[in-house]
């Protein structure tokens, strides 16, 4: 199944990109594996998977340890301050960053570690109550700030689009994303590069790489549905 699955979205990955004259190579696509067991991930990273998404700090905590280390993690979920230093040296980039004063946090244990951390500042694009991120203006002030921090580099913007079955209707938040990542650059501010867009999930990736996302984010479509009750 993980491999049809896998081959399936690699397919279909491809064959969007062509569609809008883009490059495959352009799209990253991280499995997002919370809940979902070590073994299985393991099957998914010997099926050549490298990068994974998980959403929170004890599960990555688990399973870092027991897998591959050129795996590259994504925190793609919502970080408390207090749980940075736990996972600075473990993650390859955090997708989640929507305040100045966890942007200080990671700022101040990745100087700890002697490293720059790649970041992605998440933008609640469709203005969702339920949802974390900055709202659209908020974004190049808090960019603004975070940049003078020497220990972040910011790479981009990251959106949770709302959830529908139509994923036609999301397509104008991808371009709205699109649009705001475009303007930052305009700014020019230093410290700042704007190569990654992470949006798309399995019900709207191939809508989110039409609109110029660089990673998808895509869980059940991999692995199938996630069972939080076990
Ligand atoms: C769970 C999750 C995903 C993957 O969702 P699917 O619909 O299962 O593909 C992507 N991004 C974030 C931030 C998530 O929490």
């Amino acid at each position: 199944m993980l491999e049809k699955n896998l081959k399936d979205i690699s397919k279909k990955i491809e064959n969007t990109a062509e569609k809008c004259n883009r490059q495959s190579k352009d799209i990253t696509l991280i499995a997002v594996s919370k809940t979902k067991p070590v073994s299985l991930i393991q099957d998914a990273y010997n099926l050549g998977i490298r990068d994974f998404g998980e959403n929170k700090v004890q599960e990555i905590l688990e399973k870092f340890p027991a897998l591959p280390k050129d795996i590259q993690w994504h925190m793609i979920g919502h970080l408390q301050r207090n749980k940075v230093k736990y996972i600075i040296d473990k993650v390859a980039l955090i997708h989640s960053v929507d305040s100045l004063r966890l942007a200080v946090e990671i700022d101040k244990e990745a100087r700890k570690h002697g490293i720059v951390m790649p970041i992605l500042i998440e933008v609640n694009i469709a203005n969702e109550d339920s949802k974390y991120g900055l709202l659209k203006e908020q974004v190049i002030p808090e960019i603004c700030n975070i940049s003078r921090l020497s220990n972040v580099a910011i790479k981009g913007l990251m959106t949770v689009a709302p959830f529908t079955e139509k994923e036609e209707e999301n397509r104008k938040y991808f371009k709205s994303m699109k649009e705001l990542s475009v303007d930052i650059m305009k700014e020019n501010i230093d410290n700042v590069c704007m190569d990654i867009l992470s949006m798309g999930m399995t019900g709207d990736y191939s809508i989110a790489i039409e609109e110029g996302s660089t990673m998808v984010r895509v869980g059940t479509g991999i692995f199938g549905e996630r069972d939080y009750l076990k």
